[in-house]
Parts: C-alpha cells; structure tokens; sequence
C-alpha cells in the first residue's frame, strides 16, 4: 500500500509556518522567498492588497493629483506634467517638466512691468506662440483700479498685438463708457489695465487648452500682483474659470464677490458672447452695477482721497 502524500501547502494564507511546512515548501522549491512573503503577510496585514497591481494610479492615493486641485494660487491651472496624465510620481519625465515650468514661474515673479511685456513678446512656452502674429500682453494705464480680464486674442486682436478690438471691442468701451470708465484714462478711478488669460490667439479662436493657460498663467498672475487692482472683472466662462479655478458654468459664478489672492472679482459674460446674444445685455448692466457696488463700497475713504 503506497504512503500517503503530504497534503498540499496552503501557503500564502498559512496564518504559522511549521517545520514540517517548511521542510515541504522547500521540497516544492518555492525556498526562502515563499517563507518571507508568508512572513510578510503575516506580519503587515494592513498593507496593500496582494491582488492589486503595482501601479494603479488612477485608484489609489498615490497617484499625483493634478495641480489644478493642489496648487493654491487659484491662478495657476494645472501643470502640464501632471494635467493630462496619472503618472506615477518616480516618472523622470514629468518631474524634470515641473521644474522648468518652477523656475518658470519664479522668474516670471520677479519681473517688472516693461521685464514681463518684453518676456511675453518672445514666449514660446506653449505652441500658440508659434502660430500668433504677435502676442496682446495688456493695455491700460498700470495705476488702474479696476482690471478687466478676457479669454484669449481674437484675429483683429492678434493683428494689432491690442485686446478687445474690433466689434467687441467696441462694446466693451461702450459697457465701461456706461459705468464711468475709459480704457484710455490715466487717472486711477476711470482708467482700466485690460488683459486675457492667454496672450497669444488660439487658431481659429478655438477654446484655449489647459496645457496653454497652464503655462500663460504666470503672466497673467505677476501683472494682477504689480496692478494689484482693487476689483478685476472677469468676463466670459474661460476667463472666470481660469482666475477662480473653477468649473462652474458662468451662471453660477455671477452675482457674488470671489477672491484671488485677496481682490474681488465679479463675473459676467464676454462681449463678443453679448454680439450673438444681445438679449443679455440687461443682464451684463446688472453686473457692471454690481461690480462698481463691490469697488465703492470696499474702500469708498480711499477711492476718494488716492489720486
Ligand atoms: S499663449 Fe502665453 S504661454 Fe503660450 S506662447 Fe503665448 S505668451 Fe507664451
């Protein structure tokens, strides 16, 4: 009668490592390797799954969040190393783009007025400024209280290296013409610094992509730091979303005072939307109204007593 076989090892969830399993194990070839994962298992129940792969960047915790969600300056848009992709944090690639895109950014912080016009006019940090006539740094006397920030250059604009001309343009001068301002003022109560998110065209006017105001928002940030204005008026979806770093439609966004980095800011839509819906003019009015409420009723000592 032929001897009984030793019973199968049951080793991964084998809760004691006897001897004779050991000696089995060993038997089997599994060796020394076997015995410590058991050990390990054993020993740190609370690590990760042994059914879950490696890497699982889109599920677990570890997977770098996108800067969008992390970085506070409410500004800055997602770094494109991390935007579009859930790679893990030991890829090369991504983490030498973060630097560049920092240090980047840390110049740019520095910059004077004339330092950050004479950057933007020879950008090439994302591919619009390969396909621009030229890049619209801003217009607008740099003693302005209020500030006026847009999408993204359209051809006209592109053209003459101006935001807001053309027929939207001219709209926008007559809605600030409306509540007292004049983008060609001097004097800080009627003047306005006029800006977009992007500085250089998008073909086509298509939407800006995330990658490009990612990499604009440096300029734009350092001009809302030497204005240092005391309401910005955001108008259109991209430019709100893109200073308060949000994804609320517009409607939810007018009709309330957000913040960037201390300063008001006021929604409401963009002119060149106003040209195919005029029925919302009214609605535009009641912002502008609003907004000149926020800016008078936040500091009405100093609005009168600064030059
Ligand atoms: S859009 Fe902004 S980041 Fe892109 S090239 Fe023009 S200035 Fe540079």
């Amino acid at each position: 009668m032929a001897a009984p076989s030793p019973p199968a090892p049951t080793a991964p969830d084998a809760p004691h490592l006897t001897p004779q399993l050991a000696q089995w194990t060993q038997a089997l070839g599994y060796g020394p390797l076997y015995v410590r994962r058991a050990l390990l298992v054993q020993q740190a129940p609370q690590a990760a799954p042994t059914t879950a792969p490696m890497a699982t960047p889109a599920t677990t915790p570890v997977a770098p969040a996108p800067v969008v969600a992390a970085t506070p300056p409410r500004v800055i848009p997602p770094s494109p190393s991390t935007r579009s992709s859930p790679t893990p944090r030991s890829a090369p690639r991504p983490a030498v783009a973060s630097e560049g895109d920092a240090a980047r950014a840390e110049a740019i912080a520095r910059m004077d007025w004339p330092a950050l016009d004479a950057a933007t006019q020879v950008c090439r940090a994302c591919k619009l400024g390969s396909s621009r006539h030229q890049a619209v740094f801003g217009s607008g006397a740099t003693t302005a209280r209020w500030m006026i920030v847009g999408e993204a250059p359209g051809a006209e604009e592109d053209r003459q290296g101006l935001p807001f001309v053309g027929a939207a343009g001219q709209l926008l001068d007559a809605m600030l013409h409306a509540i007292g301002l004049d983008r060609h003022a001097q004097e800080p109560q009627h003047a306005v610094y006029i800006a977009n998110v992007l500085k250089c065209r998008p073909p086509g006017n298509r939407n800006p992509e995330p990658v490009e105001v990612a990499q604009c928002a440096p300029l734009l940030q350092r001009q809302i730091a030497l204005l240092q204005p005391r309401l910005i008026l955001a108008l259109g979806r991209f430019a709100a979303q893109s200073l308060l770093g949000s994804t609320a439609p517009i409607s939810q966004l007018r009709d309330q005072v957000h913040h960037v980095d201390g300063i008001p800011v006021v929604v409401s839509y963009h002119p060149a939307y106003l040209l195919r819906n005029p029925a919302d003019k009214a609605r535009v009015w009641r912002d502008l109204c609003f907004a000149r409420q926020v800016m008078t009723s936040a500091a009405p000592a100093q609005a009168d007593a600064q030059p």
